[in-house]
């Protein structure tokens, strides 16, 4: 049985099992919980429960705890500081607390660029936490522009990239320009082109020298016929596609160049007869370099070519006394037998 010799500083409690080591002559096992009250003395004695004999004692002194500081966990930046403080008996606490010491940040600027926007970043330079904040706009790209010209079968176009970052798009598309044909209708030129996307209408221009145009007309449609034109002159024609932007016409460039000498005038022919014999006269027509004169001495079904000249008249002196000859005269031109005129009404004359 275990006792106290002064409960107010000692008090037992429940016994418990321990190995208890006294001197080298004895050797128990026994135990027991005691508490400690208050700081004083007092003797813990083991009595033997059949004789009441003391078999041992311990004189308790219970005192303050003795705290040592044990640990000093200095601040980080959001945590705080403080020290812990253990008695060897092993109760312990804290103390001694310090303010966290709070982020120490360095700011580093990024700066915009066309395809993100700046910002700056905080970053600490004691735990390394960062933040960003200050964000700027993206800056516009920087474009610089290819121009590609359009061609007979393609519309042209600007090409822009952008120098920073590659960016790059296609706009301020252009016509293609027509490719024109030229053909002959009712002797004048007529001009024929595919349609171009996107063009509304086409202006035709014209020149007589095949340097100097002039804008002649415009057409909705993909052909043209220059009915006005002259017989027996040459014309020279050249087309643009033209689209209306924002209500300005902007035209192709200009397409091909195509040329038609149109067809000659017929001649008008007067006959009489000069020594008797059957002399046909005609005024210049415009383009002709000689004359072509058919003949015919069957009463005007069948004709014959007979001869040329490059004068405005000519006399038939091999023709017979008293036969009846008719005659019919084109108009020809160096430039193009296509453009060789038709031929004249008939005259005819009885020879003498
Ligand atoms: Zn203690
Ligand atoms: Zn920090
Ligand atoms: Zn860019």
């Amino acid at each position: 049985m275990w006792r106290s010799s002064d409960e107010s500083i000692i008090s037992i409690g429940e016994a418990k099992q321990s190995t208890v080591i006294i001197g080298n002559s004895f050797t128990g096992t026994y135990g027991v919980a005691v508490t400690a009250v208050k700081k004083g003395k007092a003797t813990l004695s083991l009595y033997d429960d059949s004789s009441g004999m003391v078999i041992c004692s311990f004189l308790i002194k219970v005192t303050d705890h003795n705290f040592i500081s044990e640990n000093v966990v200095e601040p980080t930046c959001t945590e705080q500081g403080y020290t812990t403080y253990i008695c060897e008996c092993g109760v312990s606490y804290f103390a001694d607390y310090t303010e966290a010491a709070g982020h120490s940040y360095t700011a580093v600027v990024t700066d915009s660029t066309c395809t993100t926007r700046g910002y700056t970043t905080h970053t600490c330079t004691t735990c390394g936490h960062s933040y960003k904040d200050s964000y700027t706009d993206k800056l516009p790209h920087d474009y610089t522009t290819t121009v590609t010209a359009p061609t007979t079968k393609k519309m042209g176009y600007t090409t822009y990239t952008c120098t920073e970052c590659g960016d790059s798009y296609k706009a301020d598309y252009t016509l293609a320009a027509p490719t024109i044909s030229i053909t002959r209708s009712s002797g004048k030129p007529k001009i024929s082109w595919k349609a171009v996307t996107g063009a509304t209408k086409y202006y035709i221009y014209r020149s007589t020298d095949g340097k100097t145009y002039s804008y002649l007309t415009s057409t909705t449609k993909t052909s043209y016929t220059n009915t006005g034109a002259a017989s027996g002159k040459k014309y020279y024609y050249k087309v643009k596609a033209v689209k209306v932007v924002n209500g300005t016409a902007v035209g192709s460039a200009y397409s091909n160049v195509k040329s038609l000498f149109t067809t000659l005038a017929a001649p008008t022919v007067s006959i009489t007869r000069s020594s008797g014999h059957p002399k046909i006269s005609w005024k210049a027509v415009t383009g002709a370099t000689k004359y072509n004169i058919y003949r015919s001495t069957d009463g005007g079904k069948t004709y014959k070519y007979l001869t040329y000249t490059t004068k405005l008249s000519y006399t038939n002196t091999k023709a017979t006394a008293g036969k009846t000859y008719y005659y019919k005269v084109k108009a020809v031109t160096s430039a193009t037998s296509a453009a060789t005129s038709a031929y004249s009404k008939a005259v005819y004359i009885k020879a003498k």
